[in-house]
């Protein structure tokens, strides 16, 4: 028997990652204090690194990436308006329905290319605002990197284009950046790039960073200042958050470069499945997540995820045929050589 044989291998989602030592360090030694009354020296520290990374006026601390996209998208709307986003969009698919839920409003949903739409497609899914039968359209919520579309990246360019006609017609313009690091990372762009052009954004820390929780909304000083209300509405005021936040921080000076690691790993990964006769398509692979079919005239899906259940490897169904693995900072090299060892026996 060897080591190995036990080594359990988690790809369901780059969600599963435990605190580093270093992180764990971080948060131990954490100063603290009351972050409702504002008075949390790390979680002040988190937000004002933050808001200057994307050149913002603003930021705040959130206990997950739902509750801070349901606070941006109540501080764009009114109950009755709609938004615009894709058809595979997080805010429409992932979060319990809460764009009904928190601001009464309905979704437009636009059939973009892997959870990315053109600018004319987000011009055309835009109701003509005098025609009062009609949802009034005041946000456009963009998800980049995109998770139902496989870790896309979009093109910066058809954001700006995407720009110019939220500003013609009056529109809010939110980015739901839960993966957002991993864009910057593949892309070699700058959070100052994004922080120009939207209204308002929302990152992740418990995803690609490692954080145990944690995410951020940046914005104008007015937008964050109202999205404490709405925080508070929702139950997200937390107190000594600090030791939260530090590991965000840590996170931020520690983990962030080497995404580009789980790039590589997901591309290696997609490489050999792309070889593989049981395997039917591999979408393209630009970051960390990897969707890929069976073709089920040699296994049925669910018998390819029990037969790497056996092997003590997690991955996840994404429905409609589709599965995925998502790499991350616990998915080491180790791991990584005992996968691609293992695939092409199944
Ligand atoms: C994970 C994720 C979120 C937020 O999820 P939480 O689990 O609430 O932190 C939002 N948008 C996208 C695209 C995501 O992948």
């Amino acid at each position: 028997m060897t080591l190995e044989l036990k080594m359990k291998i988690n790809l369901i989602s780059d969600t599963v990652t435990k605190p580093t030592p270093g992180m764990m360090e971080a948060m131990m030694t954490a100063e603290v204090g009351d972050d409702v009354f504002k008075e949390d020296p790390s979680v002040n520290e988190l937000e004002h690194k933050v808001a200057t990374m994307f050149g913002m006026q603003s930021a705040l601390f959130f206990p997950s990436g739902t509750m801070t996209n349901q606070t941006a998208i109540k501080l764009h709307t009114q109950p009755g308006e709609q938004l615009i986003c894709d058809k595979y969009a997080h805010v429409f698919n992932y979060e319990g329905g809460g764009v009904s839920f928190n601001s009464g409003v309905s979704c437009r949903l636009v059939d973009g290319d892997r959870g990315m739409m053109t600018a004319k497609q987000v011009e055309a899914a835009i109701n003509p605002p005098d025609f009062y039968h009609s949802p009034l359209s005041t946000l456009v919520c963009i998800e980049n990197t995109t998770n139902k579309g496989g870790g896309a990246c979009w093109d910066f360019k058809e954001l700006e284009k995407i720009k110019s006609v939220c500003d013609n017609h009056q529109l809010g313009y939110h980015l739901d950046g839960a993966r957002l690091w991993n864009a910057l990372v593949a892309k070699g762009e700058n959070a100052l790039q994004y922080g120009n052009l939207f209204d308002t954004i929302s990152v992740c820390l418990s995803k690609g960073l490692g954080c145990p929780v944690g995410s951020v909304l940046v914005g104008s000083e007015e937008m964050i200042k109202k999205a404490i209300r709405v925080r508070k509405v929702l139950g997200g005021g937390m107190r000594q958050a600090g030791f939260l936040a530090a590991a965000a921080t840590y996170a931020l000076d520690n983990q962030l470069e080497r995404l580009a690691e789980d790039h590589l790993k997901a591309k290696e990964i997609g490489v050999l499945l792309s070889s593989l006769p049981f395997i039917k398509k591999v979408e393209s692979i630009e970051t960390n997540i990897v969707i890929f079919e069976i073709d089920e005239s040699f296994l049925t899906s669910e018998e390819f995820t029990n037969k790497l259940l056996q092997k003590d490897i997690h991955i996840i169904s994404m429905g409609q045929g589709k599965l995925r693995m998502v790499t991350h900072l616990d998915y080491t090299n180790e791991m990584h050589d005992r996968l691609l060892s293992i695939l092409p026996t199944l």
